[in-house]
């Protein structure tokens, strides 16, 4: 906890928003089918594992650890990240878009999506679209524990925000019991998101905002009290917190409400006290008992 402050505005918090990956799941991709129209399976793979090599989100990583015979970075010529969208990269002079639907609708290739339990990672080459990859993540094992114990401890609502697709957000949302789901958001619209739920707060209680990625650093800035996650968390956004969980489990955070309800009350009584004390000596002292 990065200062005092915070522990006194964490004990009015009112409504917790999370991050989904990264956040209530372990953002531990793994790649669970490859599914290419235009080249080899293992081409495809190659091809956007080379594209994601400038990137350090969780599905990068994952995809760039599946194609395990490794590759050569170098062919690489010049690349960035969009985000919320994916990558763009020019591999062998090719243009190479790896990303989701969004980023497909924008370059105007046909997609096919397939409805399984993971995100589509899309793959075009020069426009074409080549294929995709599905990728997956788990729930983290005490994320549904931990949204329990912040009702029972309080909060009045919970949300979660996303840049992930409806179908995967109203899944995990709704298994751990999230009160108001958000999804497809890109990092801008999660800010934006956040501010129209602090102004739905009332005027002495206070909204947490919890994250891992670069993209969550702006939220984690603006939110009263910013949560990182420790371990997997970027450093823009540990940086932008006024709380870092270092083991990065979500149950951490009721307890940490808990811990500064508790350290307000022994604040308050000890003042309490200390005056008591004062003046009733003051009393004792005038009428010179003292
Ligand atoms: P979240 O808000 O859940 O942490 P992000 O805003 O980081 O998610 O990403 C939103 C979506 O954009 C992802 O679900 C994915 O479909 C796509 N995306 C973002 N970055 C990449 C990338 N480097 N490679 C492929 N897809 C990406
Ligand atoms: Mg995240």
């Amino acid at each position: 906890v990065k200062g005092s402050s915070f522990l006194e505005s964490l004990s009015k918090t009112d409504t917790v928003v999370f991050d989904k990956t990264g956040t209530l799941t372990e953002g531990r991709f793994e790649v669970s089918r490859v599914h290419s129209v235009g080249m080899a399976e293992d081409e495809l793979l190659e091809t956007a594992a080379q594209a994601e090599s400038v990137s350090n989100h969780p599905i990068s990583k994952s995809i760039i650890e599946a194609h395990t015979s490794g590759f050569d970075a170098s062919t690489v010529e010049s690349a960035e990240e969009i985000p919320g969208k994916g990558v763009r990269a020019v591999v062998r002079g090719r243009t190479v878009h790896v990303g989701n639907h969004r980023l497909m609708n924008d370059i105007g290739a046909e997609y096919c999506h397939e409805e399984v339990a993971g995100t589509n990672v899309h793959v075009a080459v020069d426009g074409r679209y080549m294929g995709h990859i599905v990728v997956s993540d788990v729930v983290k094992s005490d994320a549904a524990e931990a949204v329990a114990t912040l009702k029972a401890i309080g909060v009045r609502r919970t949300v979660m925000l996303s840049g992930d697709s409806a179908r995967i957000c109203t899944d995990v949302g709704g298994r751990l019991g999230i009160d108001d789901i958000r999804y497809e958001l890109l990092p801008a619209d999660k800010t934006e998101a956040l501010e129209r739920v602090m102004e739905d707060t009332p005027e002495n209680r206070t909204v947490a905002y919890v994250g891992d990625g670069i993209n969550d650093a702006p939220s984690l800035a603006r939110a009263d009290v910013g949560i990182a996650m420790g371990g997997l968390g970027s450093d823009a956004a540990i940086e932008a917190a006024d709380v870092v969980i270092m083991d990065d489990a979500p149950s951490k955070i009721p307890t940490c409400i808990d811990l500064s309800k508790r350290v307000n009350r022994i604040v308050m009584q000890n003042i309490v006290f200390a005056l008591a004390v004062k003046f009733g000596l003051l009393a004792l002292t005038l009428f010179g008992f003292t």
